[in-house]
């Protein structure tokens, strides 16, 4: 006999592993015992060395479909004198472990149950087993079991408790499984005054849909909101009672084969169109589809998602044609997620509720992916993510709270070498969102069970989660800069200490010298960063404000560019503003009255984008940038001039000659199209050529690509195609390049102040 303890690391809680090892071992006639771990799984084996060679190959090869082995390693043991393999409950260990797992798309063999009329769940719409279902969403407490999650208040019958006792059983310890003699039910509210069916709550939804109504769905992390997809004045109903102006929806259809007949969907689109996480996903929008324009009537870019609970499977099926699921709220405040609340909210948003008895104990909006010039990118991580771990190549010497930034706000929490990532909370622009973003940290304090010593937020003095932040006095605070915390995400996402150069491009991030910042070349480790390269400013005239009218932007580019004297024939393309509105922006800039100046990449695209495009407003964050990168035309692949300033430090990324040269094409007639080609050509050559320079005198340091700007893909990929041979290319895939992923820099940024201070 030999003995080996296995230490598994990765996906491994709460996706039915350890039941598997259990099944694995004694089929193969190994002794010992599996069991949960702080950091995934343990396992102690014994047999014969040829048997448990044999069983190390199996779960190395050929692992459990759902979980994601990140790493294995054995090492011999003494051997133990045993007679059975047994699951070993995870206090008994006597170490804290996270035991709550993410939730997970409904598996292929609860699918087929569902839709099989001999078995005895056929069409229940809350089937689940230990590879699928709700988790995160339904746990009120730890450990992980159904006393400590909403599943608590269903008693399981006879049937359901043996298979749940059951080790050979795939439901094996699933703690919300149910079936429709003993577990949750569905019903259908109309809002409308209309009296709803009992019978066929699923027909008589699907019906509703057909005619173009609004019906608000119960998910797994909060409600949706749904309507026909193909339907023109059904979306622009959604539209207007939700006050959501040109923002894309996203559209769940039944399957990939459905998805593909929308958009054009690459190998790795589809993997992650089909993952367990099932995050929407952007992709390509077919000239040919059969959708609305008014889903996502500004951008070629389309999200679609698969179904990801038995009762997604059940509508999709019923309804016939793809839907618009997009979160049930009122402009930017939080999903809705209790079934009273919801009713209350939706009241004349939706025109009927489908909800149910399972409560959700923790809102969860969904998570958005893209495949980003060849990676899979995470740009929301939420649902399906939260609260699995991102381990850390070095741990924090004391736990700390990360509170984020303030759009896409999430904040995070690291102790020793893991960090859990809270849920998407959105804009803290609301009170409820604040209330959300407040009860969201407290319950994953407690299901972590920790403390933190330590609560790092954004400079910016501002923001409200700064002053969340400076409220815990009971903890010591530490601010950290925007962009040092962006670059630090991607780092740990590499598992990277030393130095690098990081260039975090982004809309805007407060600067250590009160500016904002956002085109940055940092020279970085989480200790410390030097600024050595920026962009030349823009004054924004009437500050945020300018965020909204991008004209202002277009103008302040124009100024610069002639020297305060531009061409009548470059404010022309600022046809549609009036003078007076002209003439106002421009005393704001030469008075330096509440004209800030701004660094951002993301301003350049605002500004180049409104005076190329004719677009004066921007109706949300991005949507000029996003609509600029789109009608760039790829054969064109000669750039506008620009000019490195090397006098002053930082160095200045100066594009005053893009401007003029730009300005020429379009009184020239240029599309639109070259010259956004030209646009980003020229920012790629002079990221490219600021980065050789910067080499040349620092070393070669691998190069960080980051912020909310490389969600760009042309930027992105013409950037790392010009530099890849030269040096290492940093990107992100798992941590969100934008704001989503800021959290996670802050707090090893906190840790390594904290250790510096001793
Ligand atoms: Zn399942
Ligand atoms: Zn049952
Ligand atoms: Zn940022």
């Amino acid at each position: 006999m030999a003995g080996y303890r296995i230490e598994v690391r990765g996906t491994v809680q709460g996706v039915g592993f350890r039941p598997w090892v259990c099944r694995l071992a004694r089929r193969m006639g190994v002794v010992g015992r599996v069991q949960n771990d702080p950091r995934g799984v343990s396992i102690e084996a014994f047999a014969s060395t040829a048997v448990l060679g044999r069983f190390i190959d199996e779960l190395r090869t050929d692992p459990l479909p759902t979980a994601r082995i990140a790493e294995l390693r054995e090492a011999p043991i003494p051997d133990e004198d045993l007679d059975a393999f047994v699951i070993e409950s995870s206090e008994a260990s006597g170490r804290k472990a996270l035991s709550i797992p993410p939730d997970l798309a409904t598996c292929e063999d609860c699918t087929k149950e569902l839709l099989d009329e001999r078995d005895r769940r056929f069409e229940y719409p809350f089937t689940n087993c230990t590879a699928c279902g709700p988790r995160f969403t339904i746990a009120t407490g730890i450990p992980y079991d159904r006393a400590a999650t909403t599943m608590s208040e269903f008693v399981m019958c006879e049937a359901c408790r043996a298979e749940f006792d059951d080790v050979e059983n795939r439901r094996f310890h699933a703690q919300p499984n149910a079936c429709p003699e003993c577990g949750p039910s569905l019903r259908l509210d109309r809002l409308d005054g209309h009296a709803a069916t009992a019978s066929n709550v699923l027909a008589h939804a699907a019906e509703l849909l057909s005619r173009g109504k609004v019906v608000a769905v119960k998910g797994l992390g909060g409600f949706h909101l749904a309507c026909d997809a193909t339907d023109g004045a059904a979306v622009r109903r959604l539209r207007e009672r939700k006050h959501r102006d040109e923002k894309p929806f996203a559209v769940m259809v039944q399957s990939l084969a459905e998805a593909g007949a929308l958009a054009e969907i690459s190998s790795e689109e589809g993997a992650l169109l089909s993952a367990a996480e099932r995050p929407v996903v952007l992709l390509r929008r077919r000239q040919d589809a059969r959708l609305a324009v008014e889903v996502s009537p500004d951008t070629s870019l389309l999200g679609l998602f698969l179904p990801y609970t038995p009762l997604h499977h059940l509508l999709l099926a019923a309804a016939r044609r793809p839907l618009v699921m997009t979160s049930a709220n009122v402009s930017d405040e939080p999903i809705c997620f209790e079934n009273d609340e919801a009713r209350r909210r939706l009241e004349g948003i939706a025109d009927a509720i489908l909800l149910h008895d399972r409560k959700i104990a923790m809102r969860c909006d969904d998570s958005v992916s893209r495949v980003i010039a060849g990676v899979p990118t995470i740009m929301r991580r939420s649902r399906g993510f939260v609260p699995r771990p991102i381990y850390l190549s070095r741990p924090v010497a004391r736990p700390v709270l990360a509170c984020g930034a303030h759009l896409n706000n999430t904040f995070c929490i690291a102790m020793e070498d893991t960090a859990y990532f809270g849920p998407h909370i959105g804009d803290l622009e609301t009170v409820a969102a604040l209330d959300f973003f407040e009860e969201a940290i407290e319950r994953m304090q407690t299901i972590l069970s920790v403390r933190p010593e330590v609560v790092a937020h954004d400079l910016h003095p501002g923001y409200p989660s700064t002053r969340y932040a400076q409220t815990r006095t009971e903890l010591s605070v530490v601010g950290v800069q925007h962009h040092h915390a962006h670059v630090v995400s991607l780092m740990a996402e590499h598992g990277i200490c030393d130095q690098v150069l990081g260039v975090a491009y982004d809309g805007t991030g407060f600067g250590e010298d009160g500016t904002s910042w956002g085109g940055d070349f940092l020279l970085c480790t989480a200790e410390r960063y030097e600024r050595v390269g920026t962009f030349r400013p823009i004054r924004l005239a009437g500050g945020n404000l300018a965020m909204r009218e991008v004209w202002r932007i277009g103008y302040a580019l124009l100024h610069d560019a002639y020297d305060g004297a531009p061409p009548r024939n470059a404010t022309a393309l600022l046809d549609g503003v009036p003078s007076s509105s002209l003439l106002l922006v421009k005393q704001m800039i030469e008075r330096e009255i509440n004209a800030p100046r701004a660094r951002g990449v993301g301003r350049y695209f605002d500004g180049f984008g409104a005076l190329a495009l004719g677009r004066a407003r921007s109706t949300h964050e991005g949507q000029v940038a996003i609509a600029w990168d789109q009608v760039a035309n790829t054969s064109v692949v000669d750039a506008y001039p620009y000019e490195i300033d090397r006098r002053t430090t930082p160095w200045e990324v100066d594009l005053r000659p893009a401007v003029r040269a730009a300005v020429e094409d379009l009184a020239a007639s240029a599309p639109p199209g070259d010259v956004s080609a030209r646009f980003h050509n020229a920012l790629i050559a002079a990221t490219s050529e600021l980065l050789d320079l910067l080499w040349a005198e620092r070393g070669n340091l691998p190069v960080a690509l980051t912020g909310g700007v490389f969600q760009n893909e042309r930027l992105a990929a013409g950037i790392e195609n010009v530099i890849r041979n030269k040096n290492e290319v940093l990107r992100h895939g798992a941590v969100p390049p934008g704001d989503g992923g800021i959290a996670l820099g802050q707090a090893l940024i906190a840790d390594a102040v904290m250790r510096d201070k001793g």
